[in-house]
């Protein structure tokens, strides 16, 4: 089968560096003329540039941009393709992109692999990535069987594991296991920063450890990811942030009561169900 692939970064780069590696011919094209010469030195496609005309002839075309700029990339690779082409996304995303883009193109079908590290760019990509990760792929009534069929096939190669959701339901979700950890990370770190005494904060610096290492993670990423998701998931954003305020602002009130059990009944809930969001439960 012969994939393109548009957004040669992380996950665009990391998905042609495993589909070639699985006997695909990758069809690279990103902005960058440098970052498609080490597409090609990188074993992340056999062909790449800054030419949509490339991928003409792809039974698939991936669009792995960064968000903002799928639909209009979309847009200007209709003109590319034959009528059988499938094109799908990576976005983090779906509601936003969806339902414009079956308008643009009914061969369109909506995924999102949840797999990333904290870097970004061609540089940062990584063999096996997709491996043993969730990825939602959000169909509607009126998505070909064959487009569905493509798409599963590709994901499930490299590794994925495949759910089925709506957009709108995949936008909830992401808003709390994955844009909400972003920003409650990110103010972690900012919260740090803003310890006014230089002696305690230089020497939080020197003792932070795995505990810091973990929760900081995803706040230390790549900035223009979140703040992507911040304005792209804005309303299922803000919605968990505010039940999130609330369940703070009770976990404070209990510190400042010395409501020590029910501190414990939430640690004790936490530890508990910690375990229903993990992949490998
Ligand atoms: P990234 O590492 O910054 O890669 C995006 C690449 O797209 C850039 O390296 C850039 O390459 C290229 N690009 C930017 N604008 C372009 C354009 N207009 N046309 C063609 N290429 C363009 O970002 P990423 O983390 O891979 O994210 C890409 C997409 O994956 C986003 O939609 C994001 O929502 C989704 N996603 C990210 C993660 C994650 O954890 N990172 C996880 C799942 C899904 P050059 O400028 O170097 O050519």
């Amino acid at each position: 089968m012969r994939v393109g692939i548009i957004g040669l970064g992380l996950i665009g780069g990391s998905l042609g560096l495993d589909l070639t590696a699985k006997g695909y011919e990758v069809i690279g094209v990103s902005r960058n003329p440098e970052t498609c010469s080490k597409a090609l030195t990188k074993g992340v496609a056999s062909t790449s540039g800054v030419d949509f005309s490339l991928l003409k002839g792809c039974d698939m075309v991936v669009i792995a941009t960064p968000i903002e700029y799928i639909l209009p990339t979309l847009k200007n690779l209709v003109p590319y393709l034959s009528p059988y082409t499938v094109v799908t996304d990576v976005g983090s995303v779906k509601e936003s992109i969806v339902a414009s883009a079956q308008e643009i193109l009914s061969n369109f079908v909506g995924s999102h692999p949840m797999a990333g590290t904290a870097n970004s760019g061609i540089d940062a990509v990584e063999k096996d990535l997709f491996k043993d990760a969730p990825c939602v792929i959000t169909p509607n009534d009126n998505t070909s069987v064959r487009a569905i069929a493509l798409v599963e096939k590709m994901w499930l190669s490299v590794g994925c594991k495949i759910l089925t959701t709506t957009p709108t339901i995949h936008d909830q979700a992401v808003a709390w296991i994955s844009h909400l950890p972003v920003i409650i990370s990110a103010n972690l770190i900012y919260s740090c920063l803003g310890e006014k005494d230089e002696k305690v904060r230089i020497f939080a610096e020197k003792i932070a450890s795995s505990g810091f290492k973990d929760t900081s993670r995803v706040g230390g990423g790549n900035p223009e990811l979140g703040l992507m998701m911040a304005k792209n998931n804005q309303k299922n954003v803000l919605n968990s942030l505010k039940e999130y305020q609330n369940k703070l602002d009770t976990i404070i009130n209990n510190i400042e009561s010395n409501n020590w059990s029910e501190i414990e009944q939430l640690l004790k809930t936490t530890q508990t169900k910690r375990n229903d969001f993990l992949i490998d439960n």
